[in-house]
């Protein structure tokens, strides 16, 4: 019995371990996924900016075109006064000058409006692509020490699966199912100390007797409360 519970303990030692090591690994695993959908959305904002930005340079132009084509009018119009005869017609290419005016004013108007929100989406664009950047470079840095740490992890749980292995295949078959179901049920503390009469498992009482079996009885006796495996340390 005595064997049977040092090769538990070590077992139960080597399981924690490895225990640690898979969450560890786990917590590795999400960070690297969640590092990359945060470049993923940077880069897409980048991205709508720079369409947006088209899309004003575009608008942009027409308004431009707008404005020389009425500048051109204009000039054609005044051109033509010298030659007109009546004052009637004078008049009217008159008004058609001042109307061509005033569109080119608002034209005008507008062009100036759209460089101001040109200017304002390639600073927020500027400001993106500056932070992809950083992100870009602290991210590659810390991915590369994930894998790194990947790696480690891999090579510690294959030298410890081994070692596990070879003391589970120790076991009497039954002995290992249950330890097996306790490890996994109770937070990974299967094997506990049975020290003052207490569990140290659940911290509950345990019968007396049972307390004193655990000293002379040959078999592995397993706490009422919480089913874990008990030990006592003068035995050890
Ligand atoms: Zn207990």
């Amino acid at each position: 019995m005595q064997d049977k519970i040092k090769l538990l303990k070590e077992l139960q030692a080597i399981d924690q371990d490895l225990k640690n090591v898979r969450q560890g690994r786990e917590a590795l695993e999400k960070e690297q996924a969640s590092l990359g959908s945060e470049t993923d959305r940077i880069r897409a904002m980048v991205e709508s900016l720079m369409s947006e930005l088209d899309k004003l340079r575009d608008e942009r132009r027409t308004l431009q075109l707008a404005l020389e084509q009425e500048e051109q009018n204009i000039h054609r119009s005044e051109g033509h006064l010298p030659a007109i005869k009546t004052q009637k017609e004078y008049v009217a290419v008159l008004k058609e000058i001042d109307t061509a005016k005033k569109l080119n004013k608002d034209l005008q108007d507008r062009i100036q409006a759209k460089d101001g929100e040109i200017a304002a989406v390639t600073r927020d664009r500027e400001e993106k692509e500056q932070e992809l950047a950083e992100l870009t470079a602290k991210v590659s840095d810390r991915l590369e020490e994930i894998a790194r740490q990947l790696g480690e992890c891999e090579s510690q749980v294959g030298t410890q699966v081994h070692d596990r292995d070879s003391l589970f295949d120790q076991l009497p078959v039954p002995l290992r199912k249950r330890y097996q179901l306790l490890f996994e049920r109770r937070g990974g503390l299967a094997v506990v100390e049975a020290r003052n009469g207490t569990c140290s498992g659940c911290n509950m009482h345990l019968p007396p007797q049972l307390f004193n079996t655990l000293f002379t009885i040959q078999e592995i006796q397993s706490c009422p409360h919480c089913n874990r495996l008990l030990y006592v340390t003068a035995l050890m």
